[in-house]
């Protein structure tokens, strides 16, 4: 075995739950040291594509609007999850989530209000100033600055346990074999989302046409290692967060501009040019996040959103063009799609269209009449050309098969009580907390939130 690396406390990840977790370990005066399995150019994992954390306030803040109390929050999470949350670790998130904001500006995060055109957060969720890169940028200075040692192609790939406790591990440092120990270690090295066989032994043949937003790098390995080694399994593997994308994207890593907006404006129809659910059951920010499920479900795990000119401007626009066409037919033969087939079903649709007054910002009263599947709201004729299309594909952002924890970060084992000395932040664990459903925001919350108390739990760890 090559390199030994021993240090009072071992992070394994480089994402933010890994950076919480360090900084706050090293305030009380261990030694800490990062694996980041990326390369130095790719480090910060899928928290450099973040915009934003989801934050309980009582009143206003410099960022936020109105107030945003605890129990409107657990509602709110109540409602996405069906149930499937610990209430006692979601509340520790929520009630801990204005402290954890507190302590990022300490280590040069910045926060401002929520920007124009997006989900409709301003009360809910306080955006990063120059985004999740900015976020980790800071976050590595700080530790650059505190002596935080940081290894970056660093993956680690075994970890010895015994007793439920963790003891040593090995990782390849730069292709090379090499050996670490540490009194007690982190693990928020995030989902397996990136790891295209696991998703396929849960999706089946489905996941092939997959596309994974964020980092290559969360392949699950260390996930894997602690459920092979007794750690209790929390959610199930078909549980994630998914969004309907440019089907344009590419297969990794496109991040936040692949996403698509106009679903509620439009109609979405399969290859078969068909539609097959209500575009506008109910405000874009509550339903985002089950597109890419839907569309997952098609043949071919692709879909097509349809739009015409009137409702230009009034979404985000993904990285990609629009592909325009002067009629249906034509844009039915750009998109490959059947031209009799669409043009009967865009006639359908306008024919149900009823009479309101279009707001998109509201829930308003243009729907369909007579329509299966109905469109409830922002139903309006398309019938002004140029006509748009853009390609949907299912966008991974992450999975919630995770570890269960504690209270303290603490993994929690089958047979046994929680480890003394392993603890577990961030996607690893989101799991706990939503195993279900999502809310915009909650995954930067958890990782902070967890990342923090598991960086503190695991200093006490060292001490001991
Ligand atoms: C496009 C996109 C936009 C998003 N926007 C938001 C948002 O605005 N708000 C929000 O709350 N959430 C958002 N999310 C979700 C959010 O990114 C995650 O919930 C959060 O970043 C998880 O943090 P983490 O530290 O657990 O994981 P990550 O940030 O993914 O970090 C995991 C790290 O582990 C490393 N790693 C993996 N395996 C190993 C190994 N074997 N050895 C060593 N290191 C390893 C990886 O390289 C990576 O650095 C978004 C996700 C995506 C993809």
């Amino acid at each position: 075995m090559g390199e030994q690396i021993v240090s009072d406390i071992i992070i394994v990840g480089g994402g933010n739950a890994a950076l919480c977790a360090a900084l706050t370990a090293r305030e009380a005066g261990v030694s800490v040291t990062v694996l980041e399995c990326a390369p130095p150019e790719y480090r910060g994992g899928n928290s450099r594509h973040t915009r934003n954390m989801r934050c309980m306030h009582d009143a206003p803040t410099d960022v936020l609007t109105e107030a945003y109390p605890e129990d409107e929050y657990f509602a709110d999470l109540l409602r996405v999850t069906g149930g499937e949350t610990t209430e006692c670790l979601a509340r520790l998130v929520i009630r801990e989530s204005p402290r954890a904001n507190a302590w990022m500006k300490s280590y040069g995060v910045r926060f401002q209000p929520s920007l124009g055109g997006t989900l409709h957060l301003g009360r809910t969720n306080a955006f990063f100033l120059g985004g999740g890169k900015a976020l980790m940028n800071s976050y590595y200075a700080a530790a650059e600055a505190r002596g935080i040692r940081v290894f970056y192609n660093a993956e680690v790939t075994a970890l010895t346990i015994r007793d439920g406790k963790f003891e040593s591990g090995e990782m390849l440092l730069n292709g090379r074999p090499a050996e670490f120990r540490a009194k007690a270690l982190v693990a928020a090295s995030g989902g397996f989302e990136s790891n295209l066989e696991w998703l396929e032994e849960a999706w089946g043949p489905a996941a092939r046409n997959f596309i994974i937003r964020g980092t290559p790098y969360n392949r699950g390995r260390v996930l894997k290692l602690l459920l092979n080694q007794g750690v209790e399994q929390i959610g199930d593997p078909t549980q994630c967060h998914a969004v309907a994308i440019d089907g344009r994207a590419p297969k990794f890593d496109g991040g936040i501009v692949t996403r698509l907006d106009c679903v509620p404006l439009g109609i979405v129809v399969n290859s078969h040019a068909e539609r097959f659910y209500d575009e506008g059951e109910d405000l874009w920010p509550k339903r985002y996040a089950i597109w890419g499920r839907l569309v997952a479900q098609q043949q071919d795990q692709i879909a097509y959103s349809i739009i015409d000119s009137k409702v230009l401007g009034r979404f985000m626009p993904s990285v990609f063009p629009a592909i325009p066409a002067g009629s249906i037919g034509e844009l039915a033969g750009a998109l490959n799609l059947p031209p009799e087939r669409l043009e009967a079903t865009v006639r359908e649709f306008n024919r149900s269209v009823q009479p309101g007054t279009f707001d998109h910002q509201i829930l308003d009263n243009c729907r369909t009449a007579g329509l299966t599947p109905p469109k409830s709201h922002w139903a309006q004729a398309i019938d002004q050309p140029p006509f748009y299309g853009y390609p949907l594909r299912p966008g991974i952002t992450f999975t919630y098969l995770g570890v269960r924890v504690n209270e303290k970060a603490a993994v929690q084992f089958q047979t046994t009580a929680s480890s003394p000395n392993l603890f577990a932040a961030g996607e690893i664990m989101a799991g706990n907390v939503v195993g279900k459903g999502y809310l915009a925001g909650l995954g930067m919350t958890i990782g902070s939130v967890f990342g923090r108390i598991a960086g503190r739990e695991a200093a006490l760890a060292a001490a001991r």
